[in-house]
């Protein structure tokens, strides 16, 4: 009995598991497309070896060290980087002992099955994790990563990632990306144009941002045509690196098409100082509206990914920075909040905007039904919380029958967590399958039909949705 179950996550039912597991064989090792994503460019650029098992599987993983945290293990605990300098844990088996200690605290996540796939299917791992294997998982990892064949590289192409797109800040210089290509190696990792710290009034260090984005560009981001023009210039910058999407992590859906007048004005208040939270939530607005309209001249693919409440825990944010696990999902709007960006946009084919939520009530009252109408809009796969199993389920469940399968994008593993990947991705096809499998056992779909699909939404579909043809 092994670390994970070669039928896991398909029904439990024998006829549907059956089917299941016919669908799954011819989609299981088809390559990994990652339109989006948080890896490290610099991994794949300088192909130095992952440094130790803390560092690969705890320290930047917030999914875990977030739980960790719940149960009153403290950041410091686990070598958390403080902002002021203030030494945390360095010994990295220590961290792995406490989190091997706490392991149980795994049970029933998605990280749970994400690592146990990783370390049975990486480093040939099959007793569990606990105090008492902790330093046998160690020394078993740390042996593997000093291999040449655990280097990044190495890895990405043991993945069969076919491409990967990590995201950027318009002010990214995007160095790494330079270093990749100017390598000659041939894996694909491509960037995304993220330009929240340019668009939200409320990013720190917003207005330095803006001034930058002008002195990287030649354009004066004093005014509003110069700042759309800057962002022109960058959007292309980040295409001549591959980029064919953009992201956009804003606290709500809403947008905005303001007259070019009042866009002025409100870009001139914006600029002077102090924002107010209603001009701050109306400037990023506009800049959907603004973004979604470059779109349709540069052919970038426009992400939505709205609804979380960042940095929800003061303390924690004050003591070790953004991206601690401590972003909360809020209720989110879409049917009003989309509306001036879909009068405007929203009848345009040639445009692709991906929606996202964390809020799952949306998928049947809101996103499905704009999504299976506009032309313009996708919905995203199940995200974050719920990029689960439980939530690939429901996101099925209730987008379908509106949207269709062809109005949803594929999976996307939307990790930092590199060795997560193939994990995740295998996740989301074992559920497709056991939920097609559904459908042909009540016989909803032929079974061949069902085959088709299950390809489309493994591979072709993120292909398709995100122009990585
Ligand atoms: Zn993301």
């Amino acid at each position: 009995m092994g670390l994970i179950h070669e039928d896991r996550l398909f029904p439990a039912d024998p006829t549907t598991r059956a089917i299941a597991r016919r669908l799954y064989e011819t989609v299981k090792d088809l390559p990994i497309v990652s339109p989006h994503g948080h890896t490290d460019p610099r991994w794949f650029a300088e192909n130095e070896p992952f440094p130790d098992p803390a560092r690969l599987f705890v320290i930047p993983d917030h999914y875990v060290t977030r739980m960790l945290y719940s149960q009153g293990v403290r950041l410091e605990e686990l070598g958390i980087a403080t902002r002021d300098g203030s030494p945390t844990e360095a010994d990295p088996r220590r961290i792995w002992r406490r989190f091997a200690e706490n392991y149980h605290l795994f049970r029933g996540t998605p990280s749970r099955m994400w690592l146990d796939h990783s370390f049975s299917t990486l480093f040939g791992l099959e007793t569990r994790l606990g105090a008492e294997t902790a330093d046998l998982y160690y020394d078993t990892i740390a042996d593997h990563l000093a291999r040449d064949d655990y280097r990044p590289r190495a890895l990405f192409e043991r993945f069969r990632i076919e491409v990967i797109a990590t995201t950027e800040s318009p002010l990214d210089p995007l160095t790494w990306h330079g270093q990749i290509r100017a390598s000659g190696w041939s894996g694909r990792v491509i960037t995304a144009y993220r330009p929240d710290p340019v668009c939200d009034p409320d990013f720190a260090g917003f207005h330095d941002n803006v001034r930058q984005l002008g002195a990287l560009t030649g354009c004066d981001t004093g005014t509003w045509s110069g700042y759309l023009e800057a962002h022109r210039r960058r959007r292309a910058f980040f295409k001549s690196f591959g980029a064919t999407s953009t992201d956009h992590g804003h606290p709500t859906a809403r947008t905005a098409d303001l007259s070019r007048a009042d866009a002025e004005a409100l870009h001139a208040r914006v600029m002077a100082g102090a924002v107010s939270a209603q001009d701050a939530e109306l400037y990023r607005a506009q800049c959907l509206t603004e973004m979604a309209g470059m779109s349709l001249e540069d052919g970038l693919v426009m992400q939505i990914h709205p609804g979380s409440w960042r940095n929800h825990n003061p303390l924690l944010f004050d003591r070790f920075g953004r991206d601690m696990g401590a972003d909360i999902p809020s209720r989110t709007d879409y049917v009003g909040a989309l509306k001036p960006l879909l009068d405007r946009y929203g009848n345009e084919p040639a445009l692709t905007v991906i929606v996202f939520t964390l809020d799952e009530t949306t998928y049947s009252r809101e996103l499905a039904p704009l999504a299976g109408h506009y032309p313009a809009l996708r919905i995203g796969p199940a995200w974050w919380f719920f990029d689960s199993p439980e939530g690939m389920k429901r996101y099925r469940e209730m987008v379908t029958e509106t949207a269709g399968f062809y109005n949803t994008v594929g999976f996307n593993d939307d990790t930092r967590a590199f060795t997560s990947i193939p994990a995740r991705h295998d996740v989301s096809r074992r559920v497709d399958c056991g939920y097609l499998a559904g459908l042909v056992a009540s016989h909803r779909l032929d079974e061949d039909e069902a085959f088709v699909v299950a390809r489309d939404l493994a591979y072709d579909l993120a292909r398709k949705a995100y122009k990585l043809d």
